[in-house]
């Protein structure tokens, strides 16, 4: 008999009838002698709506207030599939974050996962119960509710599955595995049998939604095997594996978007050293995760500094810019709202020359601007406007072939 954790995310939680389609997929796989524990998001848009009632009802809600009321759409979807399991002669038990000692540090709506203290998970189990687990959401040093950040139900059920060192985790969603770009962005995006950690880590970082990182990171360190499926077909879905052999293995493996950027520019600032630490230590102090960085002297003698970020920070960070740009007499600060983030992901492009090249050339050829850029081993990613992100997405997908099989790809491993 093996320990299985499922998670269900918001569309396949999106109605009555839904949920009594995840009890009746949770019931065949305990009526295969397993063990489960189940990882739930809210119904869909459950989050949104709550957030938006926040923005309503106060211009800056206090980060506390929001995690208790955002944390209460998984409480909702939880304890409706224990019921909906119960009706179908399976018993089953839901428990908050809280409730099964999932630990957090940091800040709220961005809390980090320590500990999981799963011993009423054990016990449930042993009694023969299926237990139901809401994801997104932990409980601080102080006793504070606090969520994950977007899409936390994923780290959520890798990090429960790594305490209870399951046999499997997998993730339930509305698309039946990792693709080669959003499926929805890109019609031919072509679906991956194996992601590797590391590539997987870098598409979730840059946009690829369909996992968290920081489950990815965690499936990683602590050896969870981790899968995505589709809760609406049998499909195997793609696992996500340490790493794929040579024959697998492409030069690029995907394409991303990270949407909702925005980026600030600190304009004429001394050209000394320290300037840049001083700026960005403040950010850093705000709890803001800064991206791009582009520094450069000007014609002045001066030095313009660029950052991004994500656009939910951008308040707290220009605040805080605009009091560093004060405090050196800086020129002032601009803040751009409407870009987004394109990335080129794969471990083979380290060894293959003239990728960035090919990069640049579709955007350019297109008419998309690149407003910046970054790299690292594994990516290339650009900073361009908004508004070109579709026809991005799909100028990159088609220049690199992602679409097809690839050359030195093995046709098995393609689903
Ligand atoms: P859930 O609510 O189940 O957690 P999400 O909306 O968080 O689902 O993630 C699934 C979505 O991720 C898909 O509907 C798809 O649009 C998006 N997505 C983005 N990039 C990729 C990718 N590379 N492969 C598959 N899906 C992707
Ligand atoms: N409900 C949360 C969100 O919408 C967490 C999740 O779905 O993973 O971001
Ligand atoms: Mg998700």
């Amino acid at each position: 008999m093996s320990l299985i954790v499922h998670k269900y995310g918001g569309t396949s939680m999106g109605s009555v009838e839904r949920i009594r389609q995840v009890a009746r997929r949770v019931a065949a796989a305990k009526d295969q002698g397993h063990d489960l524990v189940v990882v739930v998001s809210a119904m869909a848009g459950e989050t949104d709506r709550l957030t938006d009632l926040a923005y309503e009802i106060c211009a800056d809600p206090p980060a506390r207030e929001v995690d208790m009321l955002i944390s209460t759409g998984e409480q909702v979807s939880a304890s409706l599939l224990a019921m909906a399991l119960c009706d179908i002669g399976h018993p089953a038990i839901s428990f908050t974050g809280s409730q099964i000692g999932m630990l957090t540090v940091g800040h709220h709506r961005k809390a980090r996962i320590q500990e999981v203290h799963a011993e009423r998970v054990i016990e449930k189990l042993r009694q023969g119960l299926i237990v139901i687990i809401t994801g997104f959401q932990g409980l601080d040093v102080e006793g504070n509710i606090t969520t994950l950040g977007r899409g936390g139900s994923d780290t959520s059920a890798v990090a429960v599955a790594a305490v209870l060192k399951a046999d499997l985790c997998e993730i339930y969603t509305d698309v039946d595995g990792v693709y080669t770009a959003d499926p929805r962005l890109v019609p031919n995006a072509r679906k991956l049998k194996h992601v590797s950690h590391d590539t997987m880590l870098e598409m979730a970082t840059l946009g690829a939604k369909v996992l968290q990182s920081r489950s990815v990171e965690f499936a990683k360190k602590y050896h969870v095997p981790l899968a995505v499926r589709s809760t609406f077909s049998d499909d195997p879905g793609t696992l996500i594996v340490e790493e794929i052999s040579e024959m697998e293995s492409t030069v690029l493996t995907g394409v991303t978007l990270l949407r909702d950027q925005a980026r600030i520019n600190v304009l004429d600032l001394p050209n000394v050293p320290g300037i840049a630490a001083k700026i960005f230590k403040a950010v850093a102090e705000e709890g803001v995760n800064v991206d791009m960085i582009v520094l450069t002297e000007n014609n002045y003698g001066g030095t313009d500094i660029s950052f991004t970020l994500g656009i939910g920070d951008i308040k707290i960070a220009h605040a805080t810019a605009e009091r560093i740009c004060n405090d050196v007499s800086a020129k002032g600060v601009t803040v751009e709202k409407d870009v987004a983030k394109v990335s080129v992901v794969g471990i083979g492009m380290q060894s293959q020359p003239g990728v960035a090249a090919d990069l640049f050339d579709a955007l350019g050829s297109n008419g998309i601007n690149i407003e910046m850029i970054s790299t690292s081993e594994i990516k290339i990613s650009c900073l361009i406007k908004s508004k070109d992100v579709d026809l991005a997405m799909r100028v990159i997908h088609e220049r690199f072939k992602l679409g097809e099989d690839a050359v030195i790809a093995d046709k098995e491993t393609q689903a």
